[in-house]
């Protein structure tokens, strides 16, 4: 697999048109990430419902390589209306995606998510794929 083939249509096509990106003004917690060493930087805003266990909203702003931002992109489209346990399911199974030894059991639902799969095979651009979860789960959880 070379870097033309990592870089799918997809994953291009969220770098330039990313979704669900900006302000979120009713955001009910916000989380920042840096990635040094390849200069990405992305905020997640998320609103959760009344009763906290579901993401009524989620937004995220940046700047940064392809995968940083695709991944974000991609996250956000996929957890908003996602219950608060679910998304933290995903950021774990999406961790164990970039980094685990063996690809893990995918939920039901995580769908295009694993289109990042192959990051796998580039360790320097796994922080920039897993950077935008990590912040989600600080905003979610208060830790990293
Ligand atoms: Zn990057």
């Amino acid at each position: 697999m070379n870097l033309d083939e990592l870089y799918q249509t997809v994953i291009l096509d969220h770098a330039q048109r990313p979704r669900n990106f900006g302000d979120l003004p009713q955001a009910t917690a916000v989380a920042e990430g840096v990635n040094p060493s390849c200069g990405d930087e992305v905020t997640v805003s998320v609103k959760l419902s009344a009763d906290g266990q579901v993401i009524d909203d989620i937004k995220f702003k940046g700047a940064g390589c392809a995968i940083s931002q695709a991944s974000a992109s991609l996250m956000t489209l996929k957890l908003k209306g996602k219950s608060r346990d679910e998304a933290l399911k995903f950021e774990h199974v999406f961790h164990e995606m970039m980094t685990a030894a063996t690809l893990p059991a995918y939920p039901q639902g995580f769908g295009d998510l694993q289109i990042l799969e192959g990051v796998r095979k580039f360790p320097q651009r796994v922080k920039c794929a897993t950077l935008v979860w990590n912040a989600l789960k600080q905003a979610l959880t208060g830790n990293v």
